[in-house]
């Protein structure tokens, strides 16, 4: 982001403009509709221009810009449609400290106007850094169609309404009330009633809300997926945006994160394996208690909820304080990661089943059917499974599984810094520690790359 977009205060400023053509005209339009002090200096002006003069909307000054001229001045605008003008006056402004635009020449300008849809209190700007003009315009005329032109009358007046809302508890109830009014009663009342309805139509709506019962929140425990937010499923995305309070695991990574909304308290209740961290117990008490105040809290988890992801014990604690809840699901790395590597989970005459299992449990290293699993064909994802990886190793082999068996490890799933190592079971060590893994990995053991796959199936045809 080159330019950063902000909404400046100008009410009572002064905002110079060099020029009197249609460049000018142009950006007056726009500035007209602000409450600053416009002046207009220009040897020559249009004849609209001179009309917006009687009719008090600006001050127009006959004659070329002189220093001075800005002094004091929020913005000045250079639209004499004459890159030399523009550039003198653009100096003197700049030597005054205001802040400068020149019509049409974005490299020189410390600032660009973006399109602008007025629903003046609700103003929505939309920029393109100059890159694709037809874009912003396209964007403005959507909304300019989808959103009514009675959006700004009530914000306007809910606003004044908003300390009258502050009998109702903060977060979901108060978001509730507002969706309600901007959405529902609100443009009713205007369509049946004209402006004189919006008041008592807030106020009826109020009294409703305020009359049922304190209400107790609700839990959504969501699958964040393996890391990129386009693998979010939409009732993921949804729940998120919808979200007061957001505890998250250690994996969940900050481009989800950033999809909550800004006022949403974000915990971070990542545990390390095998190492410190917030205690379960403590984390089921987090969710319960901003469950109680009335919250919509959103317990986001890596991958899918339902594996590995201690949901059960989640659950009991909400359970036990009778609150409302939702699990949505989520891709798992297993999933993410076969897709990553060409390869299906199960396949017709190779494997007809498939196992998660993970490294290590709460106890250490997690035991397994190891003889099944050594069996010719088996496929397992092993989650959890680098500090494991020589355990599992010499289990296997030790049950007689073939050594040659193709060991896939991926770092990192569907995130830009994602790697993919094929090896075999022999040596699946040292492999896994030379290849130095600092993020996140999942082992398949009985899967390879299907290009490597590819390649073993022609080396042996032509052997
Ligand atoms: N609920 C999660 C798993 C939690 S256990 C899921 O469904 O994916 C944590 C383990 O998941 C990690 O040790 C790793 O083995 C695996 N994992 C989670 N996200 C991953 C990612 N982006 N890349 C690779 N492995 C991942």
């Amino acid at each position: 982001m080159k330019h950063f977009p902000i909404f400046l205060a100008v009410e009572g400023r002064r905002i110079v403009l060099s020029g009197g053509g249609d460049a000018a005209m142009a950006k007056l339009r726009l500035l007209m509709k602000t409450e600053a002090h416009l002046t207009v200096i220009a040897e020559d002006v249009a004849e609209d221009i001179r009309k917006w003069e009687a009719q008090g909307k600006l001050r127009v000054i006959n004659r070329r810009v002189a220093p001075g001229d800005a002094l004091c001045a929020a913005l000045f605008y250079a639209a004499n449609e004459d890159d030399a003008e523009d550039a003198r006056v653009a100096a003197i402004a700049h030597a005054e400290g205001a802040l400068v635009n020149i019509v049409d020449n974005l490299a020189d300008s410390q600032f660009i106007t973006p399109a602008i849809v007025d629903r003046d209190p609700v103003t929505i700007a939309i920029g393109t850094e100059g890159a694709a003009p037809v874009l912003a315009r396209a964007i403005k005329a959507d909304l300019e169609e989808r959103l009514p032109a009675s959006l700004g009358i009530l914000a306007r007046i809910g606003k004044t309404f908003r300390h009258a809302v502050d009998v109702l508890p903060m977060g979901k109830k108060r978001r509730d009330f507002w969706q309600a009014f901007y959405f529902g009663a609100g443009p009713k009342a205007i369509a049946e009633k004209g402006e004189a309805g919006v008041l008592p139509a807030l106020e009826s709506l109020l009294d409703a809300a305020a009359t049922t019962a304190h209400s107790a929140g609700h839990v959504d425990l969501v699958g964040a997926g393996p890391g990129d937010p386009e693998l979010l499923t939409l009732k993921a995305r949804n729940a998120i945006d919808k979200a007061d309070v957001v505890i998250h695991d250690r994996l969940v990574t900050p481009e989800i994160l950033e999809l909550a909304r800004r006022e949403a308290i974000i915990i971070d209740a990542g545990k390390e394996g095998f190492g410190k961290a917030m205690a379960q117990a403590d984390i089921d008490a987090l969710i319960v208690q901003h469950a109680l105040d009335g919250h919509h809290v959103v317990r986001l988890k890596a991958g899918d909820p339902t594996v590995f992801g201690r949901l059960d014990e989640e659950i009991a604690a909400i359970e036990a304080h009778d609150i409302a809840y939702s699990i949505i699901p989520g891709i798992t790395a297993a999933s993410a990661a076969v897709a990553n590597i060409g390869q299906s989970l199960t396949k017709r005459g190779r494997n007809s089943a498939v196992r998660l299992i993970t490294g290590h449990d709460t106890r250490g290293y997690a035991d397994h059917d190891w003889r099944a699993l050594a069996q010719k064909g088996e496929v397992a994802a092993i989650y959890m499974g680098k500090k494991s990886a020589r355990f599992i190793q010499g289990r296997l082999l030790m049950h007689g599984a073939d050594p040659a068996t193709p060991v896939t490890i991926i770092e990192n799933v569907s995130r830009a810094n994602q790697r993919i190592i094929a090896t075999t079971l022999a040596e699946m060590e040292p492999t896994m520690t030379q290849a130095n893994l600092t993020g996140p990995a999942i082992t398949f053991y009985g899967l390879a790359p299907r290009d490597a796959a590819a390649q073993a199936t022609n080396i042996r045809e032509f052997a």
